[in-house]
């Protein structure tokens, strides 16, 4: 990791930057501000127009085609985007844990491929874990990943696989020898799946609203080369676990609803009926997890262990955010408002929050790895 150049002005002017920035892409009619635009807000164009400012692939190692910027400088970047409702879902998750993951895990030919391509905006990602009856239970993976000369023969179902309908490729992990006395978590691998291989089938899942982001993916007979395994064989269990603390630490995990917050405040027949102690109650929560939150950024900067902080932010987080939903969508409608665009955005609220607590690992599971995390702290005598 490179030294980070982020200092407090620093942050404060990249922050000033973008802003500015969204806010002329706003005005010239760029994007219109989403709900959960992370997963909802897909746009390729704006995707490369971030690549462009250098926003994407920040910290990448500049030896491997980012932008060797500090987590804490891509934190910035980030929230700001969340709080816009900017359109970020087609780089989000290429950007947020593929990338750490093939600079740690890759190979040079891997890192050479990909990584440049995401920092420009350009190279789009999802993730193939959960399946029809693994999803908390990670490790029961049925997907198979068998032997062959060159490579793996690949085939399972993977399911609730967001964008990848758009994107180009996606993580699998698949079980490439059986379970082994030693536990169940041996015998799984990674492998860089193309989504436009031979094989592979992307049918939709569409969402209440009709709205599709979801799909299921099935792999029939899959080959994957072997320059497209990702990391070691056998070290699956080990390389998806460590990226959960990318995947569950950043603002989007508490700001999914921000823009539709942000446009009640503007409404005044509405705020009139937001009570005082409400929207404080949920101010004060958003800092609080902004702290939380940067905090583990900044420990990811320093290599300093970010599980178990990571995993309380998802879990305060997205009830937090669940929370807001709820509360903007009763005051609203308590008042007389014409505000379509205010409608809209409660509307998409209530309907998206439901899976707020679910991706990204469940709320239940989530409190069970805190506790045994701190415990596991506790005895380390770690504070
Ligand atoms: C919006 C959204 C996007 C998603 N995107 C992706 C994606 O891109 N890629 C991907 O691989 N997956 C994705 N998922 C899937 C997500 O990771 C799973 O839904 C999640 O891990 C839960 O698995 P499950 O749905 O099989 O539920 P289950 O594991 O069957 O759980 C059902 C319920 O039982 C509870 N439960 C289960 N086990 C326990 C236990 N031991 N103790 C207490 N309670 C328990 C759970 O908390 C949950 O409430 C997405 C999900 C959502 C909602």
């Amino acid at each position: 990791m490179e030294a980070g150049t982020g200092g407090p002005e620093a942050l404060t002017a990249l922050r000033e930057e973008v802003r500015e920035f969204i806010e002329q892409q706003r005005v010239n009619g760029r994007f219109r501000p989403e709900v959960d635009s992370w997963l909802a807000g897909w746009d390729e164009e704006f995707s490369r127009a971030l690549g462009a400012k250098g926003w994407l692939g920040m910290s990448i190692p500049r030896e491997h085609g980012g932008h060797g910027r500090s987590y804490l400088e891509r934190y910035v970047v980030t929230e700001e985007l969340l709080c816009a409702g900017a359109p970020v879902a087609a780089h989000w998750i290429a950007d947020r844990q593929i990338a750490p993951a093939l600079v740690r895990f890759g190979t040079r030919e891997q890192r050479e491929e990909f990584l440049p391509a995401i920092a420009r905006g350009e190279s789009y990602w999802a993730i193939g874990m959960s399946e029809p009856d693994a999803g908390s239970d990670l490790a029961s993976v049925r997907t198979r990943a068998t032997r062959v000369e060159g490579g793996w023969q690949i085939t399972g179902t993977k399911v609730w696989t967001s964008g990848a309908h758009r994107a180009h490729a996606f993580f699998v992990l698949a079980r490439s020898a059986p379970r082994s006395d030693g536990g169940r978590h041996d015998g799984l691998s990674q492998f860089l799946v193309r989504l436009d291989a031979p094989g592979v089938t992307v049918s939709p899942i569409h969402s209440l609203d009709g709205s599709h982001h979801f799909n299921e993916v099935s792999l029939d007979a899959v080959f994957v080369p072997d320059g497209d395994v990702l990391g070691e064989i056998g070290n699956g269990w080990h390389q998806v676990t460590s990226e959960l603390k990318f995947e569950r630490s950043g603002p989007e995990r508490f700001l999914s609803v921000f823009p539709a917050l942000q446009r009640l405040t503007e409404v005044e027949e509405v705020v009139v009926h937001a009570p005082d102690d409400g929207l404080g109650h949920h101010f004060s929560r958003l800092v609080a997890l902004h702290h939380l939150s940067f905090d583990v950024a900044c420990r990811l900067q320093d290599g300093a262990p970010a599980e178990v902080l990571a995993t309380m932010v998802k879990e305060m987080g997205t009830r937090t955010e669940g929370d807001l939903a709820d509360d903007l969508a009763d005051w609203a409608s308590r008042s007389p408002h014409q505000d379509t665009e205010l409608a809209r955005l409660l509307a998409d609220g209530l309907t998206r929050r439901a899976g707020f607590t679910l991706r990204g690992g469940t709320n239940e599971i989530l409190r069970g790895l805190v506790a045994k995390g701190m415990d596991k702290q506790q005895a380390g005598g770690a504070t």
